[in-house]
């Protein structure tokens, strides 16, 4: 076994099949590959490696603060760590889906990260006074929503954009969002050189036809090119993809509890177990507004809920 003192810590900032890029305290990238199978690692994850012939080695996984998963057909597999905030981002157009965006936010509120939501082309009026509507619920369960525009035509000084910065200073955030909402626009905007960046570790790989498909991380530069010394950097992780989260860790009896709305009632329902589906006396149902009554859960959002809740009691093994 190697000497503790021989190893060097590194951050994970690509990860491309069984290999990843690692970035050194001082800035140095080099390709790595876990040593065995346990050291399995992901986008965020602090590691200690070292060199081994050309390339680096994985020795040791240091202890996550939070894992972020996707789901592909046949698995659940984990792609980010270490998370401050996840931003997700929709779009005034195209229509986002509203059972898109609560399945972001459960997988956010399970690994207990604070969401943002960003919705994005607030230059397109109609559409959007249509949008930040539908987004009411969202606002009044204490989410921030956050309006931006990225279009070129839009004036600096108010398309949100700063604002929406002040959220991430210092901290590290995952970017989701459908495709079309504008995130390859957003990343490059607060990353000038992402594109750059993303040409290196294809040529580092020596094959560029994974490279758009991997999760990144990126170093967000100074807004205003006044960084401190010692403050803590803003970083972003890219990751491609948005429809298929991995909620397939989360207990279905654990689910009420990653939605605000339900989240607040659950202690008047009449049975410790009550699924807030079916039973009498629960206080989650009793909520859920109605042309007759109105209440604090909408329909659309307990639909959601019913349906993620036989996806996740019916995927278990
Ligand atoms: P991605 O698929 O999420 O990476 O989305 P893109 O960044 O490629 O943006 C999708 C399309 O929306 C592009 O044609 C962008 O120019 C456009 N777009 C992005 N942001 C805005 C915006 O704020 N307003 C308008 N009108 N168009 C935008
Ligand atoms: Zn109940």
């Amino acid at each position: 076994l190697p000497q503790a003192h021989d190893l060097e810590p590194g951050l994970v900032v690509a990860t491309y099949g069984r290999h990843c890029l690692v970035e050194t305290p001082e800035g140095r990238r080099l390709i790595c590959h876990p040593r065995g199978k346990k050291n399995q690692v992901v986008v965020g994850d602090q590691v200690l490696w070292q060199i081994a012939g050309d390339e680096g080695s994985i020795e040791k996984l240091q202890d996550r603060r939070n894992l972020f998963y996707r789901q592909d057909e046949i698995r659940t597999k984990s792609f980010a760590a270490n998370l401050d905030r996840v931003l997700i981002l929709i779009a005034a157009d195209p229509e986002y889906s509203e059972s898109q965006l609560s399945r972001a936010l459960v997988a956010a509120e399970a690994e207990r990260i604070t969401p943002i939501i960003a919705l994005n082309k607030s230059d397109l009026a109609q559409p959007f006074a249509q949008a930040w509507e539908r987004l009411a619920p969202y606002r009044a369960m204490g989410y921030s929503v956050m309006p931006i525009s990225l279009s070129p035509r839009s004036p600096v000084a108010d398309d949100g954009v700063a604002a929406l910065c002040k959220h991430l200073q210092g901290l590290t955030t995952l970017v989701l969002g459908p495709s079309g909402s504008g995130k390859s626009t957003l990343i490059n905007r607060l990353v000038p050189d992402a594109l750059v960046e993303t040409g290196e570790i294809s040529l580092a790989l020596n094959s560029g036809k994974h490279t758009t498909t991997s999760t990144r991380w990126y170093w967000v530069p100074a807004l205003d090119g006044s960084a401190e010394d010692g403050a803590a950097r803003t970083a972003l992780i890219d990751s491609p993809g948005f429809q298929e989260f991995g909620l397939h860790h989360i207990e279905p009896t654990r689910l009420a509890d990653c939605m605000p709305d339900l989240r607040q009632h659950l202690g008047g329902c009449k049975f410790y177990n009550c699924t807030h589906l079916h039973e009498p006396g629960c206080a989650v149902l009793a909520q859920v507004e109605t042309a007759e009554h109105p209440g604090t859960i909408s329909v659309r959002r307990h639909r959601i809920y019913a349906q993620l809740f036989d996806e996740l009691s019916q995927q278990r093994w």
